[in-house]
């Protein structure tokens, strides 16, 4: 009988000093360094970007950081699934070399008081119903980049926003790692995954599926010449309704300003938050794409 395939553990990493050590001898035998900032509770999404810095580099590292400075004081921080072991299993199965898992007070010692805004990116869409929240993601994954002074590090456009956030901070501050957007991955329904999935109760997982589907009737629409934003958007916002998800925001906007638009084009992004009972869930498309 074949043997199942035995894959090293990544090395885990809680200290800048360590880490620090740990890169500085990648370093010196020539790797080029990939890097993917997470909160844990890895899924498949997660995977396919250690897999796609694994594409873009010879060692791959994941941070498992639950910031605590993009967190409202009402939102989710003290219930976030965590789950170490189990990342460290699907790191090493997805080809990530070493896992970078702080404490709060490793990021943020005693003194702390610098903050990074991308001013007008922030604004609007989750900016708006998160006041504070693009400001704790900016400062994070600047003090990551400049920690690991990586060369590519990637990101899943399934955070859109915080997406476009992040490449402006590395350009506006001159970081040098080239970031990379990887495409969402979703569930077989079509679902995008997301660690906050794990919160959702049997019928809500159902209901769930209206983001996506909404996406996809919006995208017919868009086919059938439709180009105009509200029909685009109501065609999302009528198939919430009908499952009872609340929206936060339902916007059609330019994919690389983030600024609404007055008429669709095929690479007019479609941006959707909602609320499935207390779960806010997110998901985008570009019109023009296939399946969302
Ligand atoms: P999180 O752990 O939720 O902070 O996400 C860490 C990274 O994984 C971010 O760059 C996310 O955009 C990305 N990500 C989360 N879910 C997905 C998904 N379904 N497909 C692709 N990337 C994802």
């Amino acid at each position: 009988m074949p043997s199942a395939p035995v894959t090293a553990l990544p090395r885990l990493v809680r200290t800048q000093a360590e880490l620090r050590a740990a890169l500085a001898v990648w370093r010196h035998e020539g790797h080029r360094i990939g890097l993917v900032p997470t909160m844990g509770a890895l899924h498949e999404g997660h995977l396919s970007l250690i897999r796609r810095a694994g594409e873009e580099a010879d060692r791959v590292a994941v941070s498992i950081f639950v910031n605590p400075l993009q967190f409202g004081p009402k939102e989710d921080l003290s219930r976030y699934p965590r789950d170490l072991e189990g990342d460290l299993a699907k790191c090493g199965l997805a080809g990530a070399d070493l896992v970078f898992q702080p404490e709060p007070a490793e990021i943020y010692p005693e003194g702390f008081q610098t903050h990074v805004e991308v001013e007008r990116l922030s604004q609007g869409l989750c900016g708006a119903s998160r006041p504070g929240h693009f400001r704790g993601v900016a400062t994070v994954v600047t003090k990551l980049l400049c920690l690991f002074g990586a060369e590519v590090a990637v990101f899943g456009q399934k955070d859109f926003q915080q997406l476009r956030v992040i490449e402006r901070l590395a350009q506006d501050l001159s970081i040098p790692t080239r970031i990379v957007g990887a495409p969402i991955v979703r569930e077989p329904d079509g679902l995008a995954m997301s660690s906050r999935n794990a919160y959702l109760s049997s019928d809500e997982r159902r209901r769930a599926l209206s983001l996506s589907q909404g996406i996809a009737a919006a995208r017919t629409l868009f086919q059938g010449g439709e180009t105009r934003p509200d029909p685009l958007r109501t065609a999302v916002l009528d198939r919430l309704a009908s499952s009872g998800v609340r929206p936060d925001y339902v916007e059609l906007r330019d994919p690389a300003t983030l600024e609404p638009l007055a008429a669709a084009g095929p690479d007019a992004r479609l941006l959707v938050a909602a609320f499935v009972g207390t779960t806010r869930l997110l998901d985008n498309a570009s019109l023009g794409e296939g399946r969302p």
